[in-house]
């Protein structure tokens, strides 16, 4: 076999070979063996796509250096030709979170780039890689290209030229990453890539989530995602089979440390997944986020300090902090309308909201349990 790093990345021979990044992205662990997987980031940097990316931890980071040696352009986009070959050289199989500082679905990544980064996918066989992107739209076409499929190809044969290329690659698991069903139509789109396992990564939850009735716009209809199903415009009946269902969801609060970190409603894990087990879907849940179930420490709960780090949270994905709602009670016209209303909402008469309230206790103390387990699964995964 040909030197796989000076094939794909033309670098000189005797130079260095790239590395994975170690990461502590739990959805990257070996379940059996607890070890941690790895990241790859050929390319950094990206742009806002949804509220989703509001409190982007990516550009978080790359912020904070940039201008330093490991992000010189800062949260623009970025290629990384130099590092393509690194999952090569990593002999034991893992788990990789491609591009977890970028989004593979990025309309400025250039085509062959990518039709590198799958020959190396397609070449590492040993691990198992997980793709997570806002913009299913762009990796629809790209991967669906005749073309594409054949620059992976060639780009493998270059390389090892008995290597025999299956596609969708049995080792890619595609997903997409949605916030509230606003943006679950990504699902729609992913369905439609092709792609051996198609997965949700429900992170940063910060609304409702069906995934067993999204409307698809162009007609009405109603997407059951995790069945794979078509229905009419009331759910009743099945009326078309999509080309593929969602075999793995992940989901999980919002992290960082900025004070606009959104609390996440426990009534939407539990829909998620209550439908996830009627389906037989794997489910994993990441993290609670920076909100927990229960106020830190032993403090009365009313609290000046419980009011601080307490956000109440409505079923609809309306919250505020513990101090707003506390003065909406007492000094309505000193908050601003939306508080207002949502506090009016809830106490009203057959009031829907479902107000609860979450605390802002740091991520390692709302910790992963749910109900007092840990919901760790994978998809079977391939390796051709
Ligand atoms: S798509 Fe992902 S990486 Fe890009 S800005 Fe949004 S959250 Fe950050």
């Amino acid at each position: 076999m040909i030197d796989p790093y000076r094939a794909l990345t033309g670098v000189p021979a005797g130079a260095r070979p790239p590395k994975l990044t170690v990461t502590d992205i739990e959805w990257c662990r070996d379940l059996v063996t607890g070890r941690r997987g790895y990241s790859w980031n050929f390319v950094d940097g990206c742009e806002w796509a949804s509220p989703g990316c509001d409190n982007c931890y990516a550009k978080d980071i790359a912020t904070r250096f940039a201008g330093g040696p490991v992000f010189p352009n800062g949260f623009d986009l970025t290629l990384h030709v130099e590092r393509l070959a690194a999952p090569l050289y990593q002999r034991r199989g893992a788990r990789i979170f491609v591009n977890s500082m970028s989004d593979v679905g990025l309309s400025g990544i250039p085509v062959d780039l990518l039709a590198r980064a799958f020959a190396v996918m397609a070449l590492a066989h040993w691990h198992t890689f997980l793709i997570a992107s806002k913009r299913p739209g762009v990796l629809r076409s790209r991967l669906s290209r005749p073309d594409f499929v054949a620059a992976v190809r060639a780009h493998v044969a270059a390389v090892d030229p008995d290597h025999a290329v299956q596609w969708p690659l049995p080792n890619v698991h595609v997903g997409v990453s949605v916030e509230d069903q606003a943006h679950a139509w990504r699902v729609l789109e992913l369905l439609h890539v092709p792609a051996a396992v198609h997965w949700v990564s429900a992170e940063p939850l910060i609304g409702p989530l069906n995934l067993r009735a999204v409307r698809r716009r162009r007609d009405n209809l109603l997407v059951d995602c995790l069945a794979g199903e078509v229905r009419d415009p009331t759910g009743a009946e099945v009326v078309a089979a999509l080309p593929a269902a969602l075999r793995w969801v992940v989901i999980g609060g919002e992290s960082g440390h900025r004070r606009g970190v959104r609390p996440m409603h426990p009534a939407w894990v539990d829909t998620i997944l209550a439908d996830c087990a009627a389906l037989d879907v794997a489910a994993f849940f990441k993290q609670w986020g920076v909100h927990g179930l229960t106020p830190a420490g032993t403090g009365a709960a009313d609290s000046a300090r419980d009011r601080r780090t307490t956000r109440l949270v409505a079923l609809d994905g309306r919250w505020c902090t513990g101090v707003e709602w506390a003065r909406a009670a007492t000094h309505p016209t000193k908050v601003s309308d939306a508080v207002r209303e949502l506090w009016n909402d809830h106490h009203g008469a057959d009031s829907t909201t479902q107000v609860r309230p979450m605390y802002r206790v740091g991520r390692q103390e709302a910790g992963r349990l749910v109900r007092g387990q840990l919901v760790e699964a994978y998809p079977e995964a391939r390796h051709g």
